[in-house]
């Protein structure tokens, strides 16, 4: 790819092509990619008031565009396309000239986001299931406004502070904070182009909290130096994950207290009145403690893949299904799941969405280390005797793997990423006797709501 492209390339479960025993994920590649930054937004009270006007603005554009296309679709049959959409908001102005206060690029996104449900109602229609179609949103759900295009909107530097600061046409210029300054910075620094904006809104006790995500084209990599390494990652039983040259990869405890004190509560919510004081409180506390352990978990999930990424030329994991991991209590036939009913209960494991992130993580890292991802079949990695080649069931006993034949004995989770380390070269050396074609580019588009989730991330 000659540099100055647009790419932004982690293969979906689907789309990734088939090399020997793996899918190629990441390709490693790139020159430049898509990134984000993202980070809180202070507006002050007059630009909260007209960014609240906005959301409220783009709710009834979508409103509207879902009656003409429910009008249409009963008529006709078919609906009105995003295209004809498009062109009927120069029809506003001189008549709504209060929804184009802030430019068109907004109410285009919103138009899209419809566009997109849509679509998925179709799909759902045509593979014979019976979706509901697209709902009305109320205005106090409507939470996202998009600029898919950079205008109407655009940062700047202040010279002297060495502060970003936002400029939103219809809305002013809102100062960021200084960690949302050193993003920027190391952004723009990598050449980064900022390209689209997403502004949303979360209710906060009796207001709101504000976030914006800036998209940026353009970012050069940062290629990492070559190791001739492979490096398997295994789902682990016993522990959150395992690599094949042998570490235990388990996210902080810390993690897992917040998240119990959050079930806890939740359970002790059951017995207060709703609304009360108490309950507020409780809610409130809920949701911070929910926080604490993602964040936990976010943050070992980036340290984790760093590592695991520096470590090896070809990374290989798992080809999971969210549906195998989000089971993993009852577990799959392959790894039957242990302590079923403490994990059924009370105390729900992270374990899943901290494999997601940390699969997501790894994901990003490779890319942009210009290394190369694969996922390979998980099926019969932890009976496999890396040895001697011995499959069998019984070579597995919980945490220990034991060759019944040779008598290799390691890990179980280690021995299975051993496996799936091995099943990663193979299918790696397939694909450079192939010439390593590269992944196909998709059609490039920034603000792809499931662009940082190549592997599925558990709730
Ligand atoms: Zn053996």
């Amino acid at each position: 790819m000659p540099p100055g492209t647009i790419t932004r390339v982690i293969a979906s479960r689907e789309k990734a092509p088939k090399h020997g025993p793996g899918r190629l994920v990441v390709d490693g590649t790139d020159h430049v990619l898509h990134r984000k930054a993202q980070f809180a937004l202070h507006p002050g009270a007059a630009a909260e008031a007209r960014l609240l006007a906005l959301l409220a603005a783009l709710c009834e554009c979508y409103n509207a565009a879902l009656a003409e296309r429910r009008d249409a679709y009963r008529a006709t049959g078919r609906t009105v396309s995003l295209f004809e959409q498009y062109n009927q908001i120069k029809d506003l102005r001189g008549v709504r000239d209060d929804v184009l206060a802030w430019g068109i690029q907004p109410v285009r996104s919103a138009l899209k986001r419809l566009d997109e449900a849509m679509a998925a109602f179709f799909r759902r229609v045509r593979a014979g299931q019976v979706p509901g179609f697209p709902r009305f949103r109320s205005r106090s759900r409507f939470d996202t406004a998009c600029w898919d295009e950079p205008t109407s909107w655009k940062l700047g530097k202040d010279a002297e502070t060495g502060r970003w600061r936002l400029a939103v046409q219809g809305v002013g210029t809102v100062a960021l904070s200084k960690k949302a300054s050193r993003q920027l910075d190391r952004l723009v620094k990598r050449g980064g182009d900022p390209a689209t904006l997403t502004i949303t809104r979360r209710r906060a006790g009796t207001g709101w909290v504000w976030r914006a995500t800036v998209g940026f084209k353009n970012v050069t990599t940062q290629p990492l130096p070559g190791t001739g390494r492979v490096i398997g990652v295994d789902r682990g039983v016993a522990v959150t994950a395992a690599t094949s040259d042998g570490q235990l990869l388990r996210y902080p405890a810390q993690a897992q207290a917040a998240r119990d004190t959050a079930v806890l509560l939740g359970q002790s919510l059951a017995g207060k009145k709703r609304g009360s004081r108490a309950w507020r409180k409780t809610v409130r506390t809920i949701a911070r403690e929910r926080c604490k352990a993602a964040a936990i978990v976010d943050n070992w999930a980036r340290e984790t893949a760093k590592t695991i990424v520096a470590a090896a030329d070809v990374l290989v994991v798992e080809d999971l299904e969210l549906k195998n991991m989000t089971r993993s209590a009852k577990g799959t036939v392959d790894k039957p799941g242990r302590n079923v009913r403490a994990k059924a209960g009370l105390n729900r494991s992270l374990s899943g969405a901290a494999l997601g992130k940390l699969a997501t993580r790894v994901a990003v890292k490779a890319e942009e280390a210009g290394r190369t991802l694969w996922r390979v079949n998980p099926a019969y990695t932890s009976q496999d005797c890396p040895a001697c080649g011995h499959r069998r069931k019984g070579n597995r006993d919980r945490t220990v793997f034991r060759c019944l034949n040779c008598g290799h004995t390691t890990h179980a989770d280690v021995n299975a990423a051993v496996n799936i380390a091995a099943a990663g070269q193979q299918a790696h050396t397939v694909w450079q006797a192939a010439g390593a074609p590269p992944l196909a580019r998709p059609k490039p588009r920034l603000r792809r709501r499931t662009a940082d989730q190549p592997l599925p991330a558990a709730a």
